[in-house]
């Protein structure tokens, strides 16, 4: 009988080639069980969605309960309980003076993000970062500086974004302060050159960069920001798609940081897997936002408000401290690995959003590397993402309910996975 992956080569365009040829039939908790039966612990959990542990029993009796009395409203056409209570769990979490707008996915919560700081300002400018992800749509692709190939062939039609170097304190000689001072010395310029501050509608960050290769912004960074913003009337967007939902131990990253963002995005993990995304913004924004002005037949589909509520019960506080926790373990055992691995440049994240970046003893990023660890890793039954512009860093985003022996089976089959690949590879 053929696989999932060969019966995909048929009726599949390359675009939708999957970063394995693992076909997946059930997912439990921190594990995925694949199509001959084999179970494999699942690092990945969907790219940071499957938060509250694949199949969670309370997401799914919530949404079971749901499909029973309301399959789809039309949030465009009329009120439910479902979206109502989601907002009005997410504003008690995130404060009094937000509002929030449902939608399905990360790029389209940054389209709504930036078309309201678009319209609310009056002004065209839009700052993002190098090295950021926000979508796949045109203006997220726009807002997108990772990787060319999102952009390359529609250049042309690409709405006008400015970005500015994102502070990478790991692979700099500089000082923490002078690469701040280096990055915002950037945003000077293009207010300077191309782009006056007085133009320019919203910049936006994520707290915590993810395709970019999990770097935690400096506090001072974020904090300058904040000013910048606050001195020249631009709203500061917080893209929280992949670092909220507590993945960092908070319920978002923001939280870390102490800063307040005038929007902020979310998507990924509030609905553990069912489609769904927030712009949650300052109520003096959103109430300025026009009726008709955005929206989507989909958005904030019943089912998934249902899912959402339920995912934000399970995320209280002692499920946030066990992230946290559990990710100064990880933390822990990914420095034993670098002690015994030099070529492991460094260890970083904050709560189960962590990483390793390898590079060579010439500092090059140790690319094929990464992708042969990460071949070795998935024969042994982990599944592992990579990410960075270079893609040479590991990044470890698995199902926030993982325990202390899932951690020391992924360290375990991490070291075999190094061991056997800089045996094939080689550092170079
Ligand atoms: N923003 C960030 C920070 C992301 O990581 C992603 C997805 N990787 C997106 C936006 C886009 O989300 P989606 O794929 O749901 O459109």
């Amino acid at each position: 009988m053929k696989s999932l992956y060969e019966r995909s080569l048929a009726v599949l365009p390359p675009v939708a080639k999957r970063a394995t040829k693992l076909g997946i039939i059930q997912g439990q908790g921190a594990y995925l069980t694949d199509e001959k039966g084999e179970k494999y612990l699942d690092f990945a959990a969907g790219v940071g969605v499957a938060n509250c542990g694949h199949n969670h029993p309370t997401v799914v009796a919530a949404v079971e309960k749901q499909l029973h009395s309301l399959v789809h409203g039309g949030h465009n056409v009329v009120y439910y309980p479902s979206y109502i209570e989601l907002a009005e769990k997410l504003v008690r979490r995130v404060g009094a003076d937000y509002k929030v707008y449902f939608s399905n996915s990360g790029a389209e919560a940054n389209e709504g993000a930036v078309k309201l700081a678009l319209s609310v300002t009056k002004r065209s400018g839009i700052i993002t970062f190098n090295s950021s992800f926000h979508g796949r749509t045109l203006l997220t692709a726009a807002m997108t500086a990772s990787n060319a190939q999102y952009r390359k062939n529609y250049e042309g039609v690409l709405p006008p974004v400015y970005h500015v170097d994102f502070p990478d304190i790991y692979n700099t000689n500089l000082s923490e302060k002078e690469e701040i001072a280096r990055c915002l010395n950037q945003l000077q310029q293009v207010f300077h050159n191309v782009l006056a501050p007085t133009q320019t509608a919203c910049i936006v960050i994520e707290p915590v960069q993810g395709e970019g290769g999990y770097l935690p912004a400096p506090k001072e960074f974020l904090t300058k920001l904040r000013e910048i913003c606050d001195r020249f009337g631009i709203l500061l967007i917080f893209d929280e798609v992949q670092s909220g939902y507590g993945r960092t131990g908070e319920l978002f990253a923001k939280d870390h940081y102490g800063i307040q963002p005038d929007i902020l995005t979310s998507a990924k993990g509030i609905a553990n897997g069912i489609p769904l995304s927030a712009v949650i913004g300052k109520s003096e924004y959103m109430d300025q936002w026009e009726p008709g002005a955005h929206g989507g037949t989909f958005g904030g589909n019943p089912l998934a408000c249902a899912a959402g509520i339920a995912v934000l019960d399970i995320m209280n506080n002692d499920f946030l401290q066990h992230v946290s926790k559990i990710g100064t373990y990880f933390t822990a055992r990914l420095r034993e690995l670098q002690e015994k691995y030099p070529i492991i440049s460094s260890v970083r994240g904050l709560g189960l959003m962590v990483a390793v970046e390898l590079r060579d003893k010439s500092k090059e990023p140790a690319t094929e590397l990464v992708s042969q660890i990460r071949k070795e890793a998935l024969e042994r039954h982990l599944i592992l993402l990579n990410c960075g512009v270079f893609h040479n860093v590991i990044r470890f985003i698995p199902p926030l309910i993982i325990e202390k022996s899932d951690v020391d089976k992924a360290i375990t089959i991490l070291d075999a996975s190094l061991d056997a690949s800089l045996r094939k590879v080689g550092e170079n």
